[in-house]
């Protein structure tokens, strides 16, 4: 008898375990308190993995397959999944123990430390979800994202015309792209699923397992089965991918998705293959192209087969360090609105709000705004990643770190992003519409009432000059600080060094 283990973020009904029903194999799949409690994580998210684990496991049944799903009420006298494993092997007189490559390096340590303490034959295999292998990183010649991404479209020709060259001419778009949202243009109202996730909630509570963030009616909006990720998808291609390159830097309170598609929990717990959904974009493209340009479906297909691939790669060439790296030696702790939304910076409380309502914000809020402001603050990264792990639906570590440790935090000195993504409010108030309404004024650099990204900006400047001067991509800011006298700089870094000492009550 085989015992395969299907971990909660591998839900791919399409791996060729699948291919053939076996009755010499057993499926098990189990909710499990080790990763319930690694990280506080938010309630929908949760409710989001337990529930579609339990669907997948009954559909594989339906398939034919022998299937054990555990809840928390069967795996509460295990401490860890190896507890379990030992337990579940002896129970079923277990030959041979096979496991998918996990994603996240604590996971993939746990199971090869266990495999070795195995008296029967193990084997660990491809989850068969990404476009890329674990070790892409040490096969690149050059480690920029752009590099990777046009190497990946030649590979599998995406996008491409027939002599090598990308369709249109160009491989970017972001010219083009990336406006902030004009007032009247009016944005989709998201698909929202309505999953009554009340047994998943009460077993948490049974369990006391600790969350954050709300959930509405104890209804998950998010999609919980292939069927339901499909109809994301196309829902998304039909009403969303038109405007998704053009306004997807754009942020506004008049809605808290945008034009964006949502699919990072259908895809990340690997309902939606990858090459699945850039497949259905190119052809989507091809077929509608009076309604959706060629720069809408690139900057799309960039974030999916570049980006994400991207930064699984360089996850895998640099954990476990990557973890530890605190490249400008943050050290402040977490403001308490991160937690509330309570602040009186509009931004901040909006992205954090609807944070917690929805376990969701686009990439823009959190590069530009959340993590802007933990960038600026000095916030060291372990709070701001525990914070980022916790509160998203699609946060999964290989995913999160290199994003919000290297993209978003500078802390990995620039592998990830060429210069530090710190921006003042003059950025926030070109691609929002939420300076109107705060109560700070944006144009003000200093003193009582003016807006704290732009005394924080210049103080970050200042507090790291030595580092950034060989940063030429820095040179610009450095330059005009620089070109101020003590006069002008002093109030800015005064302003700064009181909202820094006041830091929870902005
Ligand atoms: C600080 C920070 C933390 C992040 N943490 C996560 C995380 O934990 N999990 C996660 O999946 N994404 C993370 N991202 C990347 C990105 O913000 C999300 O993938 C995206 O917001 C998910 O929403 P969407 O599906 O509507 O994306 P869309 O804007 O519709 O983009 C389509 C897809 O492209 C992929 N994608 C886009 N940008 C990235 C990126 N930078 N890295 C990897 N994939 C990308 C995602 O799979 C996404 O579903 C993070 C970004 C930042 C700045
Ligand atoms: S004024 Fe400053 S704090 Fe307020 S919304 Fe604009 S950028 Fe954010």
């Amino acid at each position: 008898m085989e015992l395969r283990l299907i971990l909660g973020d591998q839900l791919n009904a399409a791996h060729s375990w699948f291919k053939e029903v076996d009755d010499d194999v057993i499926y098990l799949i189990a909710e499990m308190r080790q990763e319930t409690d690694y990280v506080v994580h938010h309630l929908q998210k949760i409710c989001a993995f337990f529930t579609a684990m339990e669907k997948f496991a009954r559909a594989l049944q339906q398939a034919g397959h022998k299937v054990e799903y555990l809840t928390l009420d069967d795996t509460q006298g295990f401490d860890d999944l190896p507890q379990l494993l030992s337990h579940t092997i002896e129970h079923h007189n277990i030959k041979h123990f096979s496991y998918q490559e996990p994603d996240e390096y604590r996971l993939d340590q746990q199971l090869l430390k266990f495999c070795q303490t195995l008296s029967i034959n193990s084997r660990c295999v491809e989850s068969e979800h990404f476009i890329t292998s674990r070790d892409a990183w040490e096969k690149l010649p050059n480690h920029r994202m752009e590099f990777f991404y046009r190497a990946l479209r030649k590979q599998h020709n995406v996008l491409m015309e027939a002599n090598n060259k990308p369709l249109g001419g160009r491989w970017n778009f972001d010219t083009e792209n990336r406006q902030s949202l004009p007032e009247k243009v009016a944005i989709t109202e998201p698909l929202l699923f309505s999953e009554d996730v009340t047994s998943v909630i009460e077993r948490l509570k049974r369990h006391q397992v600790k969350t954050l963030g709300n959930i509405a009616d104890k209804m998950l909006i998010w999609p919980v089965t292939r069927q339901a990720s499909r109809q994301l998808l196309s829902h998304f291609l039909e009403q969303c991918l038109p405007q998704f390159g053009q306004y997807q830097d754009a942020m506004t309170e008049r809605g808290w998705s945008l034009f964006h598609s949502r699919l990072s929990f259908s895809l990340n717990s690997k309902m939606l293959h990858p090459m699945e959904v850039i497949r259905a974009t190119e052809n989507y493209w091809h077929e509608h192209q009076d309604k959706v340009s060629l720069a809408q479906a690139e900057g799309f297909i960039r974030q999916i087969l570049g980006w994400r691939e991207y930064v699984r790669a360089l996850y895998w060439s640099q954990m476990p360090d990557y973890k530890t790296l605190n490249h400008l030696h943050a050290e402040r702790p977490l403001p308490s609105y991160f937690w509330d939304g309570k602040t009186k910076m509009r931004c901040m409380s909006h992205a954090i709000q609807q944070s917690l309502d929805f376990a969701y914000a686009h990439h823009i809020q959190r590069l530009m705004i959340t993590g802007n402001f933990a960038l600026l603050a000095g916030i060291h990264p372990d709070a701001v990643d525990n914070w980022y792990l916790g509160i998203y639906i699609d946060a999964i570590e290989w995913v999160e770190l290199p994003n919000t440790r290297g993209m978003s935090q500078f802390a990995d000195g620039g592998l990830i992003a060429s210069k530090p993504y710190a921006a003042s409010g003059n950025y926030i108030q070109r691609m929002s519409h939420y300076c109107k309404s705060c109560h700070y004024d944006v144009k003000k650099k200093t003193g009582e009432g003016s807006c704290p990204f732009n005394s924080l900006y210049w103080h970050f400047i200042h507090r790291h000059q030595a580092e950034f001067e060989t940063n030429p991509r820095m040179g610009f800011p450095l330059k005009h600080w620089k070109s101020l006298d003590d006069a002008a700089k002093q109030p800015i870094l005064d302003t700064a060094t009181t909202y820094l000492d006041q830091i929870d009550q902005l």
